[in-house]
């Protein structure tokens, strides 16, 4: 029997209600699990977070935290093939699923080692030296850093089910905050095997972490100040959260990381004979396949030297012909399906606007060879390469394809080239790749205002690259305008939304003491 999602709260898996969407096998049009309308009142979820899981959490100190998470880490591992299995029917090839479930745990574990080595064995986190406030030496000021007594919530997308839960859950617990997860419904039914994963471990204490699995009605209405809001999803539904009357009107905290039309630059001193060319297509056709694309930070505007626009296209076209396309549980499999049909619908809907502008060079939106399935039945796309030759045209600049689709922008200089990129309106990730450190600074100080993370690829770093499209829990994962305005991982810098910060008045033993 088809299994129905559940939520989880109150210490208990619940049913939803309302009439259940099934949600299809992306290869094979099979129904995978049905997804309820309604779920458990999302006002008594917040509040039981708030009432059991915020104490729960705040009576241990940020290690002790670490060390839970060090525990969830390796118990979630001893289950990969578990999630990889499941995650085939998200049209993940394994290589996709390394990125979504590898990549999430992986998340968590840094977030455990950094806890682990970095953070005092305190409840609340000195920000800052004392400053002295009076001559006598008798009254100063210090910043104090402490959970929000609210809950985290996160709304995320559809192509990140595990690692879009696990690398904002991961920080919110180490700050001292209750997670309550609605993850999107398409892929829900992944998170929330994961999910059951956690609580029957009885690693985390109770309250820590709550599931939605049903549509968010009435979610927003019950935040108050000290709730957070983090979202990830396309830039449309960001506008809606960020100006929703409670979110606005009370101030909730609220991150988002949106849609993005990354860009890579290949410098004009490369020619095809060097490392870089290679380099150049070889991460570009990586970005166009690996998730069928379906990627925030995948390359959608791949900028190149005019005099090279021919020879990259050529060398492009030849690996894409070489890309096969099928089941995702294949093993000769290169890339998998987009994730639902109406995704396919919207990606070659989206490819038909780009067509106003730009030419497709390679791939047809409409048919492509599939090896172990149905192209019909499941929802595959062949890889779209489009060329468009006129820097001042919009569409690549407008449009996201959120598939494996890419656009060949040439520019006639490094000033073109940064101005062409600015054109996106700000991004996640970009990536510059040349043998040349003055191309490189070049492009970095004209292209960092308008990106959240840069990646200079070249011969000398290249085999340790973790590559244009991987955020890395160290580094900061957001982008300024288009891309949401947000910022998410960054190493410690992440758990700043989850703790408040509060300047503190007294006298300088205390002060010395705080936590
Ligand atoms: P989406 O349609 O915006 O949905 C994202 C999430 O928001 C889903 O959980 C969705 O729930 C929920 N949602 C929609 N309307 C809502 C509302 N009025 N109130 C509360 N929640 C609401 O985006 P998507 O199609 O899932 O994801 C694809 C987009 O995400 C792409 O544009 C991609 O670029 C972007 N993305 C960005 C990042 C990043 O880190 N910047 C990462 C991944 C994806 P339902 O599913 O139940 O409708």
């Amino acid at each position: 029997m088809t299994p129905v999602l559940r939520s989880y709260t109150q210490d208990t898996w619940q049913d939803g209600g309302g009439p259940a969407k099934p949600l299809l096998d992306a290869a094979t049009g099979e129904t995978v699990a049905l997804l309820p309308a309604t779920g458990p009142d999302p006002a008594a979820m917040l509040a039981y977070a708030r009432r059991v899981g915020g104490p729960a959490l705040r009576a241990l100190t940020f290690r002790r935290r670490a060390a839970v998470l060090k525990d969830l880490a390796k118990h979630l591992r001893g289950h990969l093939e578990e999630f990889a299995e499941l995650s085939t029917r998200t049209g993940a090839t394994r290589r996709d699923t390394a990125v979504d479930v590898d990549g999430g745990i992986g998340t968590l574990a840094v977030y455990a080692g950094k806890g682990v080595r970095e953070l005092p064995d305190a409840t609340v986190l000195p920000d800052g030296d004392t400053e002295p406030l009076g001559r006598g030496g008798t009254f100063a000021g210090r910043h104090v850093l402490g959970p929000r007594l609210g809950a985290a919530v996160q709304i995320n997308a559809f192509n990140f089910p595990v690692w879009g839960m696990l690398e904002k859950f991961a920080p919110a617990f180490l700050a001292g905050m209750p997670s309550v997860v609605k993850p999107a419904g398409q892929t829900a039914y992944l998170t929330e095997l994961v999910v059951r994963r956690i609580i029957e471990s009885g690693i985390l204490p109770e309250g820590a972490l709550s599931l939605l699995c049903a549509g968010p009605a009435g979610l927003l209405d019950a935040l108050t100040a000290q709730d957070t809001l983090g979202f990830t999803g396309s830039a449309a539904t960001a506008l809606a959260l960020r100006t929703h009357p409670v979110v606005a009107g009370r101030s909730v905290p609220f991150n988002a990381e949106a849609d993005s039309l990354n860009c890579s630059v290949l410098g004009p001193d490369v020619t095809p004979d060097d490392p870089e060319f290679a380099l150049f297509v070889d991460q570009l056709v990586t970005e166009m396949t690996v998730k069928a694309g379906q990627k925030c930070t995948a390359i959608r505007r791949a900028l190149v030297p005019s005099a090279s626009a021919d020879a990259v296209a050529d060398a492009v076209m030849e690996r894409l012909r070489g890309t096969v396309v099928g089941h995702p549980a294949g093993e000769d499999v290169d890339m998998g399906p987009v994730v639902s049909l109406a995704q396919r619908d919207e990606v070659r809907d989206a490819v038909a606007r780009l067509s106003a502008d730009a030419k497709v060079v390679f791939g047809d939106p409409a048919r492509v060879d599939v090896t172990g399935a149905d192209a019909e039945r499941g929802a595959f796309l062949s890889p779209i390469l489009l060329r468009c030759d006129d820097p001042a045209a919009p569409a690549p600049h407008e449009v996201e394809a959120f598939g494996p689709v890419s656009t060949l922008l040439p520019y006639s200089g490094l000033d073109e080239a940064a101005e062409i990129a600015a054109r996106g309106g700000g991004s996640l990730a970009g990536s510059i790749v040349t043998a040349d450190d003055q191309v490189a600074r070049t492009l970095i100080t004209a292209l960092a205002p308008w990106h959240g993370r840069l990646l200079v690829l070249n011969r000398h770093d290249a085999a340790e690259s973790t590559g244009h499209g991987v955020a890395m829990p160290q580094l900061i994962h957001g982008g300024p305008g288009r891309a949401g305005g947000g910022e998410e991982l960054g190493g410690l810098r992440a758990l700043r939304p989850y703790l408040r910060r509060t300047a503190v008045q007294a006298h300088p033993g205390l002060l010395a003491d705080l936590a």
